[in-house]
């Protein structure tokens, strides 16, 4: 619980929207709450495109995804970076945890991982099998990241204390895949990391991912942000809005509308009268009045 603004005025708060579609109000939700914690804090914003799986990615969709911010008035901070760029980055970053004895090559296929494992937080368990014994690299490889035993826990600036024990709650996860790609869970840390984040804000979705950031960050000898996970937006079937369940793209040409239920949907209380105003005075007031103990959990 809090309502204070942070003192550091080196605040920097970043949305990392994937382009496998249009902005939708889920994404919405998350652009909104970040861009106004950070400036609520005098701090800075940052969007960061996470354009690492081409085979993902909608043609079209970055443009649309900056577009839509812009006719929103969500303005960022510094150029737009872009995980597809930094392929240098992210393997300087593996080959580090390779000096250090932290990661390993993994052949196992995900029907092999599927039969042997239970589950965790957030699917199969790797069972460790490629580590117990190592197999002959005679075909494409992952690599896959030592997690230990130890428990790692955070204070989410929402939800409060939450904690896993790698090891059991996920398993060592995969940093590289065997077709070279790298993964979500090394990027968003090496990219947070560069681009000197100090605010999370982002979608509840991602809280069970935190974790396993914050071991890569701890091994990588990164500081670690601070977290806020947002409440998730959910269609009636009670799934998250997402390309996979169809979620419109925003309407544009109703941007105020938009912005407004977007700040309801996050638990602040815009006067009613706002609808009637432009966008301009819509930012002025929800950057002063700009209340996280009122965001539901
Ligand atoms: N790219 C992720 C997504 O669109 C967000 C990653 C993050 O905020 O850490 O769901």
């Amino acid at each position: 619980m809090e309502n204070s603004r942070h003192v550091s005025p080196r605040y920097r708060g970043r949305f990392a929207p994937s382009p496998t579609g249009s902005l939708h109000f889920g994404s919405l939700v998350a652009a909104v709450g970040s861009y106004l914690d950070a400036r609520f804090n005098h701090g800075d914003w940052l969007v960061r495109i996470e354009d690492l799986d081409r085979q993902r990615e909608m043609p079209g969709a970055t443009s649309s995804i900056l577009h839509t911010l812009e006719t929103l008035g969500m303005e960022w901070d510094g150029d737009v970076m872009y995980q597809s760029q930094r392929s240098e980055v992210y393997r300087n970053a593996v080959d580090m945890l390779g000096k250090l004895g932290f990661i390993y090559p993994c052949i196992c296929s995900r029907k092999e991982i599927a039969d042997s494992s239970i589950m965790g937080v957030s699917g199969p368990v790797y069972p460790g099998t490629c580590l117990r014994n190592p197999a002959p690299i005679n075909k494409a490889y992952a690599l896959r990241v030592r997690t230990g035993n130890d428990v790692i826990e955070f204070n989410d600036r929402l939800r409060g204390l939450y904690s896993q024990r790698l090891r059991d709650d996920i398993g060592d996860f995969v940093l590289r895949r065997a077709d070279s790609m790298y993964a979500y869970q090394l990027a968003v840390v090496v990219d947070d990391a560069e681009q000197q984040i100090t605010h999370i804000v982002r979608g509840m979705d991602l809280l069970d991912s935190t974790p396993r950031q914050i071991l890569l960050q701890r091994l990588l000898g990164y500081a670690t942000p601070s977290y806020l996970h947002l409440p998730v937006v959910t269609n009636a079937l009670g799934e998250k809005l997402s390309k996979q369940t169809h979620a419109a793209p925003i309407d544009v040409s109703n941007a105020l509308m938009q912005l407004v239920n977007a700040l309801h949907f996050l638990g602040q209380e815009p006067p009613l009268e706002m609808i009637e105003g432009d966008i301009a005075s819509f930012w002025h007031w929800a950057q002063e009045n700009w209340r996280v103990d009122q965001i539901p959990h």
